[in-house]
């Protein structure tokens, strides 16, 4: 019986203790701004490999917008653009690493 009390009255400490210390919200990511606006890109060259490189994740995959800030307009002409880039073999469609191992 004593046991018994002495568990529960561990648990009611724990509790808040662990809702205060998992409050892990404190890293906010500023509000992005499109790059490609700021920088009033109409068209995005597919031929320039060094900025596509960059909305590109290490896998070659396309950066989703959430990650990079890009508009809707700008991460359309964007995905066609490393679309044009890949089809040209400027950019890879699969990293190195996933192409050998699979
Ligand atoms: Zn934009």
């Amino acid at each position: 019986m004593t046991e018994d009390r002495i568990n529960n009255e561990e648990r009611d400490e724990e509790a808040p203790v662990r809702r205060s210390g998992s409050r892990r919200r404190s890293y906010r990511p500023r509000s992005k701004v499109c790059a490609f606006c700021v920088d009033h890109v109409k068209h995005i060259d597919y031929k320039d490999v060094e900025t596509l490189r960059r909305y590109l994740t290490d896998r070659g995959k396309i950066k989703p917008r959430r990650q990079t800030g890009t508009c809707a307009k700008h991460q359309r002409k964007l995905a066609v653009a490393i679309k044009r880039a890949r089809h040209l073999a400027l950019l890879p469609f699969a990293a190195e690493h996933v192409r050998r191992y699979g």
